[in-house]
């Protein structure tokens, strides 16, 4: 299995967090797997998953039977009530623009092996769609550039970090993100110093665990509050801001007394408990 179809199984595992978030995902990936007015609309992802996922959307959302004998084609009569379904549906909802998006990459996404190299793209049919994504996506800070490439638009994005974040938004943050992104996050990991001073809800999804005790340490700092805190707080959080990539268990080394794991990690959650006070 390839990257790209490991994350569309992640996102095939996301729920829809209000009644229009599936109607929304629908119009994302009709939108990008094939003309809405074509006769023969397909749905035919290589990721069983999907397929799946998106027949029983369009059931739910349409009624009656929608696919052919082949279970692939999906029937005109289906295609013509979901049309106008969408014609009608708002993708006015955070929730539902997200929705758009996790479709829109099951229909025509794909992203690279972040092992081999850095890219994530949709593939539009038309310059129309290709703008509206990139009108969704810059809500969100990303900041995708487009290119035409066998007559389709390609809405693509390469940065690393926006790649995770992404990402992140498409598989709602679930556990296997972690292992998804950790070849992300390994190239991230090393330039979590200099990120700090950049903007701080861009690194706190960056770099999870760490990046939270960094932020809640620069926090308390920026606050004025560093000084008021428990030395023992302080030792372990200056630790933490010079070693960003370190473990916890290797953090614990460092302290003058040698503390184990879960002390470390009781010390760096009372951190961002006093930080998370301040607001
Ligand atoms: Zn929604």
């Amino acid at each position: 299995m390839s990257f790209s179809s490991d994350v569309k199984m992640y996102i095939c595992q996301t729920g829809y967090e209000c009644p229009c978030c599936r109607l929304s995902e629908l119009a994302g990936f009709f939108r990008f797997t094939g003309r809405i007015n074509d006769a023969a609309v397909k749905i035919a992802s290589t990721v069983d998953a999907v397929n799946k996922r998106m027949i029983e959307s369009l059931t739910a959302e349409v009624g009656g039977r929608v696919m052919d004998d082949d279970n692939k084609t999906v029937l005109p009569e289906a295609m013509e009530r979901l049309e106008k379904l969408l014609n009608e549906a708002a993708l006015n909802n955070e929730c539902c623009q997200i929705s758009f998006l996790r479709g829109a990459f099951l229909g025509g996404g794909s992203v690279s092996d972040p092992e081999k190299e850095y890219h994530l793209e949709f593939g539009a049919n038309n310059e129309r769609e290709a703008n509206y994504i990139i009108s969704v996506l810059q809500v969100y800070g990303f900041n995708p550039k487009m290119t035409q490439r066998k007559k389709k638009e390609v809405v693509y994005i390469k940065e690393s970090s926006q790649i995770a974040d992404l990402i992140g938004y498409l598989t709602n943050g679930m556990a296997g993100l972690e292992v998804l992104t950790a070849q992300v996050e390994k190239e991230i990991r090393g330039n979590i110093t200099r990120q700090v001073n950049c903007d701080s809800a861009n690194l706190n999804k960056l770099a999870k665990a760490s990046s939270r005790h960094i932020m809640a340490i620069k926090k308390i700092k920026d606050a004025g509050k560093w000084e008021s805190i428990p030395e023992v707080l302080r030792e372990i959080g200056e630790l933490r801001l010079e070693n960003p990539e370190a473990s916890l268990e290797a953090l614990g080394r460092m302290t003058k007394q040698g503390i184990g794991k879960s002390g470390v990690n009781h010390r760096l959650n009372r951190i961002i408990e006093f930080a998370e006070g301040l607001d």
